[in-house]
């Protein structure tokens, strides 16, 4: 109990606030950044929301400051973080085992890398990757390798629902028809305009060809075998073009987009919700007062103001100052306010016993 009690003299001081920010801030950067958009958001209301109301800051003004101090910073520190993990180079991808599209249950495609992972703007960048014809399902032979090099993560085409269309998109493939040995180390060269942060895929093509010898005519059928990457995009990061204070550039909107909007519209919903059943629940207590205080009998006596004498024996403090308080908005804000609270909720302008302002009887 004591502790509580500290904690909440402590909110009240400016240090107090501080430190509240700074945990509002840190939990929001770092759950955007290890755990993703979606996970920021109940994180972030509790941080940012919960903790501070539960201490006793609760002035939907200040709270509002804080949310928005926390996602205006919150963006350069966690870009910070996808920067350095950008310009991190990928490991090097093998092809899926497990899509039944090899006979030996190894990949066929192993090593695939992009090299340099970091280079200047229009340079030329090596894709290589180790070819195991011998691994092909049965009667299929390598037809062709194709390399797509996009900004657009995934992408295998020049257009994708995920990037609109228009982006630079790099499709190179050669013909492989004649790789017999296993492994046969496989290269491209493209060139890429900087800065950007590329994204690649790379996919074989085999054939197969049999001849039915009922009807007399060969039939083909072709197979692709992609890269299997560990990510959303199925894609492998890089290469980079440019230098890290460009990569931080070109990554900023969108971080600052993705943690304005996903964590920010929902503080920023919840911060509305509160406002309006803190405002119904202050309207409520003070009807509540108000009735009590009509149901108290006139023996009880009138307040000290109207006899100019002591109270009535009779009369406990409790009733009287509730009847007093019982309907008066803040003198600063207008709202409703509660009988017994020192502060107004929604300003946090102080209240004196006599400085409400009286509503109306029966007001709502
Ligand atoms: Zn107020």
């Amino acid at each position: 109990m004591p502790r509580a009690v500290s904690l909440k003299a402590l909110v009240q001081t400016r240090a107090g606030k501080i430190v509240l920010f700074l945990i509002a801030l840190a939990t929001l950067a770092a759950s955007f950044f290890y755990l993703g958009p979606y996970f920021a958001i109940p994180t972030f209301l509790l941080a940012g929301l919960g903790l501070p109301i539960y201490l006793g800051w609760k002035v939907p003004k200040h709270l509002a400051i804080l949310g928005i101090a926390a996602l205006l910073l919150a963006a350069p520190i966690v870009n910070y973080g996808l920067t350095s993990e950008a310009m991190t180079p990928s490991p090097a991808v093998n092809s899926s085992t497990d899509h039944g599209n090899t006979s030996t249950g190894a990949p066929v495609l192993t090593n695939a890398t992009a090299t340099p992972y970091n280079g200047a703007g229009g340079s030329a960048f090596a894709f290589t990757v180790d070819l195991y014809p011998n691994r092909l399902p049965t009667n299929y032979t390598p037809y062709q390798l194709w390399v797509y090099v996009s900004t657009c993560p995934g992408a295998t085409g020049n257009s994708s629902p995920f990037c609109g269309s228009g982006y630079p998109f790099y499709p190179v493939g050669q013909n492989v028809t004649t790789v017999s040995a296993s492994p046969t180390p496989v290269t491209f060269h493209v060139n890429l305009p900087g800065p950007n942060i590329w994204w690649w895929q790379m996919g074989l093509l085999a054939r197969a060809t049999t001849f039915n010898a009922s009807a007399n005519k060969t039939n083909t059928t072709y197979q692709w075998i992609f890269l299997a990457v560990p990510n959303a995009y199925g894609a492998v990061q890089g290469p980079i073009t440019g230098t890290w204070a460009t990569t931080y550039q070109l990554l900023l909107p969108q971080t600052a987009i993705d943690i304005l909007f996903y964590p920010g519209i929902v503080f920023f919903l919840a911060l509305l919700v509160y406002v309006f059943l803190k405002s119904r629940e202050a309207r409520r207590k003070a009807q509540r007062a108000a009735s009590d205080a009509e149901m108290i009998p006139p023996t009880t006596g009138a307040p000290p103001s109207s006899t100019g004498g002591t109270p009535p024996p009779s009369a406990s403090p409790a009733v009287t100052g509730a009847a007093r308080r019982a309907e008066s908005s803040c003198p600063k804000c207008g709202a409703v306010v509660y009988p017994d609270e020192k502060n107004c909720w929604k300003c946090g302008a102080p209240l004196s016993p006599g400085a409400g302002t009286p509503l109306k009887s029966g007001g709502s």
